[in-house]
């Protein structure tokens, strides 16, 4: 009961998420502990960009990609939506899979059978995020830096009255009773998650005030008075969710953490096309920072046809980065 509250991190209640992919969740905070990047969450995109840079790498910043170029199966450049090619022998792609295939790419590239087993993939939810600045001591309120509370103790029943558009649990993240730099003296930052069905509103943006004030009283109903000291309140739907990264309906995880989409189970990190691979949610081994992260490590080895990981990190010393 205790193990699975963290059920959330996964986006599936117990009955539902891959057993194998939670246990090594779990076991990676039991063996190395619980990690939090000083500075914001942002601080681990900007090293990543840190690194790319010194090994020779160009970043393009709101450059969307309209087409992957393929001839004779082989993966040929990118155009750009500016209009600009890139000439390319080897594409990653970590965008939404479907929209990499369906429309980057064209379904008429693909075997038959990689298009049918896409298309019975089932997608992961998305989630709503309430962002708020506050004066209230947050320290005396007793607040910690992160915590969960459920309505029901049937976690299934919190994952289904989610996707019914109920709040029925919620997450409490206050970042700066970790990082007190992230806010001016006396203040506070507090993010409220909770899982969200995309196709739970026809309209997020006329739904997204309804549910942010169910999930302000909520909070408000576990840090008292918490709703008479708000300095700055958002809130990002799963539309906004797509609107900011693509993924279809917003995914938070790509597809769906099931026993049957993880691991070796979920698409493979090169595609049946030369030169085309993919990295991120939607590929091996799964979703989450650190599952996506590990994926990019797996397609640098495949690309550079290593079959070991330490021959990476050899190869990424003695080349000083630049690969
Ligand atoms: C609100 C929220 C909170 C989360 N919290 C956690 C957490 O606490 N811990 C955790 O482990 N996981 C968390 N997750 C899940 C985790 O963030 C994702 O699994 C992970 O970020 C996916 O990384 P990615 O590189 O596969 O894809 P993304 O992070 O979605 O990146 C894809 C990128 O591709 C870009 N893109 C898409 N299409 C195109 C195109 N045509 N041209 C150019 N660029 C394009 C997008 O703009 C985006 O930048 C959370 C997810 C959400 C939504």
């Amino acid at each position: 009961m205790h193990f699975s509250a963290l059920w959330p991190y996964l986006g599936l209640p117990p009955e539902k998420v891959s057993f194998v992919y939670w246990a090594s969740m779990l076991m990676g905070y039991v063996s190395d502990g619980a990690y939090y990047c000083r500075g914001g969450f942002h601080k681990f995109a900007d090293s990543l960009v840190t690194g790319l840079k010194q090994a020779g790498g160009e970043i393009y910043f709101k450059s969307k990609v309209s087409k992957i170029n393929v001839c004779d199966n082989r993966v040929q450049s990118v155009l750009l939506a500016s209009g600009q090619v890139i000439q390319a022998e080897t594409v990653i792609s970590n965008a939404d899979m479907l929209q990499t295939v369906h429309d980057m790419v064209g379904k008429e590239y693909f075997p038959k059978r990689y298009l049918s087993r896409l298309q019975r993939m089932q997608t992961s939810c998305s989630i709503f995020v309430v962002y708020i600045a506050t004066d209230l001591d947050l320290v005396q309120a007793g607040a910690h830096h992160e915590a969960f509370y459920y309505h029901e103790l049937n976690h299934e029943v919190n994952y289904n009255n989610a996707l019914q558009g109920e709040v029925s649990w919620m997450s409490v993240t206050v970042p700066t009773l970790l990082d007190d730099g992230l806010a001016p003296k006396g203040e506070h930052l507090i993010v409220l998650t909770a899982l969200a069905n995309y196709d739970q509103a026809e309209n997020w943006q006329q739904a997204k005030a309804d549910y942010m004030k169910k999930m302000l009283d909520f909070a408000d109903s576990k840090i008292n008075n918490l709703k008479s000291h708000i300095l700055f309140i958002e809130a990002g739907s799963p539309a906004t969710m797509q609107r900011y990264t693509l993924n279809n309906k917003g995914a938070a995880y790509g597809w769906a953490m099931t026993p049957e989409q993880v691991g070796a189970s979920r698409i493979a990190n090169k595609a049946p096309i030369e030169g085309l691979y993919f990295a991120g949610h939607w590929t091996m081994p799964g979703g989450g920072v650190y599952g996506v992260s590990y994926s990019g490590v797996q397609t640098a080895q495949k690309v550079l046809g290593l079959t070991r990981q330490d021959e990476l990190w050899a190869l990424c010393a003695s080349t000083d980065g630049e690969l």
